[in-house]
């Protein structure tokens, strides 16, 4: 490996690697933090859709982030808001 930069520290010589070694540590890094996580209350699980968050606050589900933005849901939490606004639907149309 090669060393792009010398720096001491408290007497002792420090080789700082790189700066595109450090870059590509970074863009590694990011690429997993890129994964978002679902914005229902209490859930940690991947997102996979994003919907509106107007939307969710109406289906009655709770959002950790903020509901005038987009949310983004994980496949479980997607496939409830999916359920609690077609039944939303159906019972509208079943309620006559
Ligand atoms: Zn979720």
């Amino acid at each position: 490996m090669t060393f792009g930069l010398v720096g001491t520290r408290r007497g002792q010589t420090v080789l700082i690697p790189e700066p595109s070694y450090l870059m590509r540590m970074a863009s590694s890094r990011h690429a997993s933090e890129k994964k978002r996580t679902c914005d229902a209350t209490d859930c940690n699980k991947e997102a996979s859709r994003s919907v509106s968050g107007k939307k969710v606050d109406k289906a009655g589900m709770s959002l950790s982030s903020d509901p005038a933005k987009s949310a983004h849901l994980c496949k479980d939490h997607y496939r409830e808001f999916k359920k609690k606004t077609k039944k939303d639907r159906t019972l509208e149309r079943l309620d006559w």
